[in-house]
């Protein structure tokens, strides 16, 4: 069967693109918020920059290979975000990324 634990997020990248709204700051420390680079940080400092639908610390390209550029640092919403949890398969339908090939079938 289908494992959701096998969703690989580094070449997905679908929860980074999927809206302005989502890279939101929440219950961060003024330490840890000074930690991430300026030009990816919102003009009115609530959240991650985005353009568009996108977080300016999205590297590569979705749904082939991508990476946080900010991963050791990123923000709390971030963090709990989980591979194969109802947001996340959210996103990735938004992007046409089907879920792991069930091997088991083969
Ligand atoms: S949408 Fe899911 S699989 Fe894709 S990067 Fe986000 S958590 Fe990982
Ligand atoms: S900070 Fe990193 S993990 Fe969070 S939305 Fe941006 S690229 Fe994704």
């Amino acid at each position: 069967m289908n494992s959701l634990s096998d969703l690989d997020c580094q070449t997905c990248g679908a929860c980074c693109s999927f809206s302005s709204d989502w890279p939101r700051f929440s219950t961060e420390s003024d330490a840890a918020l000074d930690l991430l680079p300026p030009r990816f940080v919102a003009a009115d400092e609530t959240g991650m920059r985005c353009d568009g639908s996108r977080c300016a610390a999205l590297s590569g390209r979705v749904g082939v290979e991508t990476s946080c550029l900010v991963y050791d640092i990123r923000p709390v919403v971030c963090r709990e975000c989980v591979p194969g949890d109802a947001a996340c398969l959210m996103a990735r339908d938004a992007f046409g990324l089907t879920l792991p090939l069930d091997r088991s079938a083969l």
